[in-house]
């Protein structure tokens, strides 16, 4: 992370949303121009005072040596201490915080995809949703005890009251989960609808498969929450009649015949990626080995003997 990044991000906040990171990211860095423009100037001034003083004398012209070490040590005295470059960053990283604070009160997040924009738009540039009335600063007053708090916070530092901006947040995000379970019932309506939890679900298709294919994802608060949710959805499959089929038959591939058609549930690669937010596979491949698949029957064991009992 930056230097910027970093003022910028204890500026704002941990909560603080990207898109008025990206807001206030052209101000802070005009300031930073600035700031080190005023630095270059101190600096050169420094520079001519300290050649001032160090006027040809005969000592000097006598010992090109020690003229040369002396403006460099006269630099060395100008340059600003610890303490000194603390309190600076400080200065901005207040600075930062005012941008932040009046950013908020003009500006609004899209509750569905987090974008930001002007207070006077009604619906999001990036995705189309309908922004909320209330501006950032808004969204972050407490109806309860009054207290503006910072911008994106969840509940209020003076009462512990969930905050406008949060609440809008959360229905947006149910309505979301809600879209993607319609669409599920309308794309897979022979696999039983996901009932298992979790939040930020997506349904994909998956483009290039040779046979239609959707990947489904949601994030669960653990690993642990999300391995007993796939389990719970296998258990779910299974009561509809999902079977485990094939060669290598497991419960990470479950299949059921519909009309001749194969349904298929892959969940094999389902925690590849995140391991608290599951990928589940749907697609109409055939189990491998085929549904009449028969494991063949063990050799009788050959009896007597040492080496029978080991390798027979
Ligand atoms: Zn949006
Ligand atoms: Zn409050």
């Amino acid at each position: 992370m930056g230097l910027f990044d970093k003022l910028i991000k204890d500026a704002v906040g941990n909560a603080v949303s990207e898109a008025m990171k990206q807001a206030i990211q052209p101000k802070a860095d005009a300031l930073a121009q600035q700031v080190i423009a005023q630095a270059a100037d101190a600096l050169n001034q420094a520079q001519q005072a300290s050649s001032a003083n160090a006027a040809p004398s005969d000592a000097q012209t006598a010992n090109a040596q020690t003229a040369a070490e002396q403006p460099a040590a006269q630099n060395t005295a100008q340059m600003p201490s610890k303490e000194e470059m603390e309190a600076a960053l400080g200065t901005l990283g207040s600075l930062f915080s005012g941008f932040a604070a009046k950013a908020a009160e003009t500006m609004k997040l899209c509750p569905k995809c987090g974008e930001s924009a002007a207070a006077d738009k009604a619906f999001c540039q990036k995705c189309g949703a309908k922004l909320p009335d209330m501006t950032i600063a808004e969204g972050a007053k407490c109806p309860k005890c009054g207290r503006q708090n910072e911008p994106d916070t969840k509940f209020c530092a003076g009462c512990g009251e969930k905050l406008p901006g949060a609440l809008l947040k959360e229905q947006a995000a149910a309505e979301a989960d809600a879209e993607v379970l319609a669409l599920w019932k309308k794309k897979l309506p022979d696999f039983p609808v996901w009932n298992c939890g979790g939040s930020e679900m997506m349904l994909e298709e998956i483009p290039d498969a040779d046979t239609e294919a959707w990947r489904f994802s949601c994030r669960l608060e653990s690993s642990a929450a999300a391995s007993a949710a796939v389990r719970q959805y296998r258990q779910l499959l299974m009561q509809n009649g999902f079977q485990k089929e094939g060669q290598y038959p497991d419960e990470e591939h479950l299949y059921k015949r519909v009309n001749g058609v194969s349904m298929h549930c892959d969940t094999e690669h389902c925690f590849e990626g995140d391991s608290d937010s599951p990928d589940i596979y749907f697609n109409h491949s055939q189990p491998y080995g085929g549904y009449d698949y028969k494991k063949p029957e063990s050799k009788p064991k050959q009896s007597g003997g040492l080496l029978g009992a080991l390798f027979g």
